[in-house]
């Protein structure tokens, strides 16, 4: 018998990317009376400021950016109906090569052994039974997404926990649908960049390697929300155009790697707590 709530605990690198990459599976286990803890690495100060002023740009003020984000973090769980959010407020690195990478208290530059102790902790704290976070190359390269997966990997280590452990990812059969509604709903939001269409299939991994569909079509409408909340960041912009509809068509089911199981649960699977419930 467990003495506690069945757990689900997700390791972002930024506010926002609760929502982008994990807003179905929080909003549907919340909803099975599952504790979901969210912990995110940084402030986000590197994200775009009020009026989408970009970092770097005359008036950006990261501290100001940090302080709309976090509102917008927690306006974002509400939604989602997260049951505990941690943050631990590490500054955002920005993009690979950004000289906020190397800036002190960044994230990137945080020893990995140090982040994986304060995350050790929430570890043993909430012993959740399912763990995700992103893979080795942080989705798509970032840096904090990157440094999220090492200390989450750490911490597991450092504490011998062994829940079933996924990370994110995307089937390359939904990347070029991907393409297709970027170029339909980005067009007049940026120059449509046709480097990215080539970019994407690096993105993501094959169908047949991916080991979790989890169906959360019933919860695309909370996901747009969470995702809404996070307005100011002109990325989420793209999604937000799309309509509730058409976002849930394209984001309804997430997928995940599972890389750490002791349940021998079959694969493939279509829930994170299959064998544990
Ligand atoms: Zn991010």
């Amino acid at each position: 018998m467990v003495d506690r709530p069945l757990t689900l605990m997700a390791v972002h690198a930024h506010p926002d990317d609760e929502a982008t990459g994990t807003g179905g599976v929080l909003a549907r286990y919340a909803a099975e009376g599952i504790r979901t803890v969210l912990v995110t690495c940084t402030d986000g100060a590197c994200g775009d400021g009020p009026g989408g002023v970009k970092p770097g740009e005359p008036g950006h003020d990261p501290a100001a950016v940090a302080a709309m984000r976090r509102e917008e973090l927690q306006a974002s769980c509400d939604v989602l109906k997260v049951t505990h959010l941690e943050t631990l407020d590490y500054a955002d690195s920005g993009m690979m090569g950004w000289a906020a990478n190397d800036a002190p208290g960044s994230f990137w530059r945080t020893p990995v052994e140090e982040g994986a102790a304060r995350l050790a902790e929430l570890l043993r704290h909430y012993r959740p039974d399912v763990v995700v976070t992103y893979d080795e190359n942080g989705f798509y390269g970032h840096p904090d997404h990157i440094q999220a997966n090492r200390i989450t990997m750490a911490a597991l280590e450092l504490t011998g926990m062994t829940p079933k452990v996924y990370w994110t990812t995307a089937p390359r059969s939904a990347m070029q649908r991907f393409g297709e509604l970027m170029r339909e709903f980005g067009s007049d939001w940026e120059e449509a960049d046709p480097a990215e269409a080539e970019v994407m299939p690096e993105i993501g991994l094959p169908d047949e390697e991916i080991t979790t569909w989890v169906d959360t079509t019933e919860f695309g409408g909370q996901k747009f929300d969470a995702l809404a909340a996070h307005a100011s960041q002109g990325e989420n912009i793209f999604f937000l155009r799309m309509g509730k509809e058409r976002f849930t068509e394209l984001m309804g089911v997430e997928t995940f790697v599972r890389v750490q199981d002791t349940t021998g649960a079959a694969l493939p699977e279509n829930d994170l707590f299959a064998g544990l419930r």
